[in-house]
């Protein structure tokens, strides 16, 4: 299999790359390192079955893409609300031109198709856990509606490509990942705290911390979506954990991982944050026979390993 992953030198890019490389799959790894890492790609720079493509989606031309490729992996885009909410215009030409770009080739190619969508097409939901068929609750003009509303019109288009085009699309909705690889500058919780705590510095609580999320190990992320790519299921469909717990809870079990006393800095809540956000995975247990395997505290345990070593 020919893969082209953007995004790929990303988190979940470079994981993913990892698995299919051990797999002896091909992969075209697209990335224009604005959050992501060369660091992160760097050991398979040499290897004759990765290639590394310093571009950017917005941008790439029909003549740069002189290959064929079997599967395309849509991950391009930052992640973190700190990194998407830095240019909320170019996040949005991001995911909008890059869709359309990449889902062109796609069509040219007869590519298969996945889209990396999120949990934030569900906005701050009024309906718990949230199931598929939950429309979601998004201020179209807050501070992150830039990328809630990106994804939301990218499931829309993606939909329609499907449905005109025959374009074999798949759309993972991604909720809260970590693990390894995540940037020190990331910004995301689990990032932050863990970095924090090694640099004896106090864990930033935003708000009162009684917000939850449901985190899913990457290595159970990548798996969901390796499955996913490997079905015709177009419709979205949720890959996450249901370990729900509150960022406050979160807080104490990494103080006590990492053998701190508790020391916390609060800040302000961000605008618009979900107050609560758990998927419901019936639908990819059914479909995919996929469900997380690596509970939060072995997950954070790899983590915390992973980033002493880094
Ligand atoms: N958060 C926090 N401290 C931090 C970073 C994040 O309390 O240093 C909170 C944030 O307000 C949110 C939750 O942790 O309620 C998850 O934030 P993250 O940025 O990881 O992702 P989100 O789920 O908001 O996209």
């Amino acid at each position: 299999m020919k893969n082209l992953i953007t995004g790929g030198a990303g988190f979940i890019g470079s994981n993913l790359t990892e698995k299919l490389l051990s797999k002896d799959e091909e992969v075209i790894c697209l990335d224009n390192l604005s959050t992501g890492s060369f660091k992160n790609i760097e050991k398979w720079t040499n290897k004759k079955n990765f290639k590394f493509l310093n571009s950017d989606v917005t941008s790439i031309s029909k003549e740069g893409f002189n290959f064929k490729v079997d599967r395309i992996w849509h991950l391009a885009c930052p992640g973190s609300p700190k990194k998407y909410q830095k240019d909320p215009l170019k996040t949005t030409k991001t995911i909008l031109l890059g869709l359309l770009n990449l889902l062109d080739y796609a069509y040219q190619n007869e590519s298969e198709f996945l889209l990396a969508s999120s949990s934030e097409i569900y906005g701050d939901p009024n309906i718990h856990p949230q199931k598929e068929n939950y429309f979601g609750n998004v201020n179209p003009t807050g501070k992150r509606s830039c990328y809630e509303e990106g994804k939301r019109i990218s499931e829309s288009i993606c939909t329609d490509f499907n449905s005109l085009y025959k374009i074999p699309t798949k759309i993972a909705r991604i909720f809260n990942a970590y693990g390894p690889r995540m940037l020190r500058s990331d910004g995301r919780v689990i990032s932050n705290f863990i970095y924090q705590g090694l640099e004896k510095k106090p864990l930033t609580i935003y708000g009162d911390g009684s917000q939850t999320r449901s985190f899913c190990f990457i290595d159970d992320l990548v798996s969901g979506l390796i499955k996913l790519m490997n079905t015709n299921y177009s419709k979205p469909i949720n890959i996450g954990s249901n370990e729900e717990i509150s960022i406050r809870s979160l807080s104490r079990k990494i103080h006590d991982k990492l053998c701190l006393n508790e020391s916390i800095k609060n800040m302000p809540l961000p605008q618009d944050e979900p107050k609560r956000r758990k998927p419901d995975i019936s639908l990819a247990k059914e479909i995919l026979d996929w469900y997380p395997k690596i509970d939060l505290d072995t997950g954070l345990d790899l983590t915390i390993r992973n980033f002493k070593n880094t």
